[in-house]
């Protein structure tokens, strides 16, 4: 497979500078926007002019932000949102309605758990949970009440890589849509090129990278001009917007129906930060993406329980070898056996800063259990892969062998 940090790193940068005017992207922060006449008012709201028509349904710096998001994936439009979060809001609650279902695959980022299991079953959405590699059950879980198939690209913080290619097979086979949360694998992994529908990021992670701003995206397939999963009745919510915008359906859908009536926006500000972030976004994902598998091999060596995919014991190995050649993020994870020694470790560490953040420039760590996870029952926990003496980390841009050795004086060995 082709180097894609090689391929956007040229891409990006003259996406976000400009050859004319201004250099650095243009930062607009109104919260409204003049008319100047009440015709082109009317145009604006009927969609015939193109221009502002309220920041909650579109900013022009964010509109620059999601250029770049939907050429990075290949989508035909993005819509920038408020966190991660809101975007997964945005790209479930704009498809679904009470009834509907949602098979959730691997991971699942903690907020994404609660947002499915505590949250969406009060509207009457059930969502089934499957791991990576059961696709019989998966297949068998399938019906006409199902909307979405939700995958994580890599699992957080189990570690363990769906076989994307196979997920979509799948989903079109049976005319689901499949999504995408590719937060922490943006540029490594192509999901629409794998045959996904939407792509959702929390911005907020590695794609901004310094922890300046919150933010998150959505990237939307085009719909084809013949036969398409969504002109299907399963998806006949969306039918009177694909008579009206074609192929950019989806788009306007997520505008109207989460972004105008639930208000999970973006900002020109955040959008702006987060334009400065993607910028670098393929250098760093290329230099850290390497440093993780220097640490993985270097505290497996030392007999330390570590959990990332370039470890030939692990589970998936090949598949890392052979589909995630552009590697699987910033994640590692390590087991201390015990609560105790996983405080220890991070205490003792000199270069961890211990947040719940992951993608940062800095290395990050965080003992699983007694934060994002601690209000879940022990089978929960366990489904997640969450022991009792787990640490996530996040590495950073500090140098390889500073990390190692940091590590393996925080563990005392
Ligand atoms: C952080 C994260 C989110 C949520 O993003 P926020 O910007 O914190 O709302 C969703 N998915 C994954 C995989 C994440 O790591």
């Amino acid at each position: 497979m082709m180097n894609r940090f090689e391929e956007f790193t040229t891409r990006i940068v003259q996406q976000v500078g400009k050859k004319e005017g201004p250099v650095s992207p243009v930062m607009v922060n109104s919260a409204s926007f003049g008319y100047g006449s009440s015709e082109t008012g009317e145009g604006i709201f009927d969609g015939s002019v193109k221009k502002p028509l309220y920041a909650r349904v579109g900013n022009p710096t964010s509109a620059q932000l999601e250029q770049i998001l939907a050429s990075m994936d290949g989508g035909i439009g993005a819509v920038a949102a408020s966190s991660g979060m809101g975007a997964t809001a945005m790209a479930t609650l704009s498809l679904l309605r009470a009834g509907d279902e949602i098979i959730s695959i691997g991971g699942l980022f903690g907020g994404t758990y609660s947002y499915f299991t505590e949250t969406l079953v009060r509207f009457g959405i059930t969502t089934h949970f499957f791991d990576v590699d059961a696709l019989e059950d998966i297949e068998q879980a399938i019906n006409t009440a199902t909307k979405i198939i939700f995958l994580e690209s890599v699992g957080n913080p189990n570690m363990r890589l769906p076989d994307i290619s196979k997920i979509a097979e799948i989903a079109n086979r049976y005319g689901v849509v499949l999504m995408v949360d590719n937060t922490i694998t943006p540029l490594s992994v192509a999901p629409i090129a794998l045959g996904a529908d939407i792509v959702v990021y929390s911005t907020t992670k590695i794609i901004t990278g310094n922890a300046s701003a919150l933010g998150g995206a959505v990237i939307f397939r085009a719909i084809a001009e013949g036969e398409d999963k969504f002109k299907t009745e399963r998806y006949r919510d969306l039918h009177p917007f694909i008579k009206k915008m074609g192929p950019m359906a989806l788009i306007a859908n997520a505008k109207k129906r989460a972004l105008r009536d639930f208000g999970m926006s973006a900002n020109g500000f955040g959008s702006y930060l987060t334009m400065l972030g993607l910028e670098t976004l393929p250098l760093r994902m290329d230099r850290i993406v390497t440093s993780v598998e220097t640490v993985a091999h270097a505290l497996n060596a030392k007999g330390l329980t570590v959990n990332h995919p370039c470890l030939a014991h692990h589970p998936h190995h090949e598949r890392y070898t052979s589909q995630f050649s552009n590697g699987c993020g910033t994640l590692l994870t390590i087991d201390m056996g015990s609560k105790e020694r996983a405080f220890e470790f991070l205490n003792r560490s000199h270069l961890i800063t211990i947040t719940a953040n992951i993608g940062d420039s800095r290395t990050l760590g965080l003992h699983m259990a007694s934060t994002i996870y601690r209000d879940f029952d022990d089978a929960t926990r366990e489904f997640l892969g969450i022991t009792p003496g787990l640490i996530r980390i996040s590495i950073g841009l500090e140098s390889a062998e500073a990390i190692v050795a940091d590590f393996i004086n925080a563990a005392n060995l």
